[in-house]
């Protein structure tokens, strides 16, 4: 028997509710993919939602509608998954990283402001930064913010962990300070629609332009062509967009699942409170929470402090059966990011993280007795290790 790190739970209403939609006339661009966009608009408390076949073209499209262009900067943090940065690339646009906290593990506020004030001087400001919420923690979100207006730049806040969080009383992708959120819906986060993805924001020209772009730039809106037409089966191409839609049943599948997020997110937090009171006192940091931030839980990552045990602890637990994994390679160390050959500097405390770090199995379905099972391994670990 195996335990994974995440996994999804499905129940008979999810089921029902993608079932219902194969019965009907409409497997896409029917009325229950705006339901849904309303449903998660509602519940972050954006104005728009814009939901897309995944959080990767949501990046994607959020960055074209802010304007990104090649020769553009976008600076995100090196502790994410690949997408955050490479939706910089699809744009043509460059990309840099700022060092994490060494607490959170999110982007360093220190750290950004003072590549921001380098980058003024040597006229290399960014045009977007992509604060990633890691494991479902907001990041300084005030901070980063008063740091945008200062130096002119965009906010995509990358919430592909976060859906459920909150930051300062206000649940994350209220977009009360950034411009873009994105959530990802795929199977380990804390809600799925198979594959998938959501862009909100509270501003009518940017949600205008990537409902736009996910549909291959093509409008049906007189207002917005060039050459209006009485004909209802006249429709202009006005940008090079994509298809980036999301179906029916994966919308369906969404709009059941948002139905139990907040149990999901109650879940997670019960069984990362009882890994935080039971793995005290080993020789391992156990995620830190700031005060003004309510966490998703994505994920429960500790970081072994001798960095030549974390391997061993991570081929023990893997062994009997314990899927752990690692969050994240930092992605300025990927071979493609090296081949860029960009000059990646400071970004230490990512990389010591990196070495230390160690994902446990945190899902809705994990049992007290799996639970259990992991604890007592890495206590007997850190035992047979003294
Ligand atoms: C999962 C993830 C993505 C990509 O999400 P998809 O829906 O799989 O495209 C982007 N950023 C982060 C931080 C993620 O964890």
């Amino acid at each position: 028997m195996t335990i994974p790190y995440g996994k999804q739970n499905i129940n008979e209403a999810d089921i029902e509710s993608v079932i219902s939609v194969l019965r009907s006339d409409w497997l896409t661009c029917g009325e229950i993919v705006p339901k849904f966009e309303q449903a998660i608009a509602n519940y972050v408390g954006s104005e728009y939602a814009v939901a897309v076949n995944s959080a990767t073209s949501a990046l994607h499209i959020a960055c074209l509608s802010l304007g990104l262009k090649p020769g553009d900067w976008v600076w995100t943090s090196p502790n994410t998954f690949v997408a955050s940065a490479n939706c910089a690339l699809y744009c043509g646009a460059k990309v840099d990283f700022v060092d994490v906290d060494p607490k959170t593990y999110n982007m360093s506020i220190e750290a950004l402001s003072l590549k921001l004030s380098q980058a003024e001087v040597t006229g290399t400001l960014p045009k977007i930064v992509i604060p990633v919420h890691f494991a479902g923690q907001s990041c300084d979100m005030q901070e980063i913010h008063l740091l945008a207006k200062k130096y002119g730049f965009y906010v995509i806040e990358d919430a592909s962990h976060a859906i459920g969080g909150s930051y300062k009383n206000n649940k994350i992708g209220g977009c009360q300070y950034s411009d873009i959120a994105i959530f990802s819906f795929h199977p380990v986060k804390i809600i799925t629609t198979g594959e998938g993805g959501v862009a909100v924001t509270n501003n009518k020209l940017f949600a205008n332009k990537m409902q736009n772009l996910r549909s291959h730039g093509i409008t049906r809106n007189r207002d917005e062509m060039i050459n209006p037409c009485e004909f209802s089966w006249y429709y202009e191409q006005i940008n090079l967009g994509f298809n980036y839609r999301m179906t029916e049943m994966q919308a369906a599948l969404g709009l059941s699942q948002l139905n139990r997020l907040d149990e999901f997110v109650m879940r997670r937090h019960v069984l990362a409170k009882e890994y935080d009171d039971r793995l005290q006192n080993l020789p391992m940091i156990l995620p830190w929470q700031k005060e003004d931030t309510y966490s998703s839980f994505h994920l429960y990552v500790v970081q072994v402090e001798e960095p030549s045990q974390r391997n061993i602890l991570y081929k023990n637990l893997t062994d009997a059966g314990i899927l752990v994994n690692l969050h994240y390679i930092p992605v300025h160390l990927q071979p493609y990011y090296k081949n860029l050959s960009y000059n990646f500097t400071n970004l230490r405390n990512s990389e010591e993280y990196f070495v230390r770090a160690i994902t446990l199995p945190l899902f809705f379905d994990l049992k007290k007795f799996e639970q259990e099972q992991i604890i007592e391994l890495i206590k007997t670990f850190f035992k047979g290790q003294i």
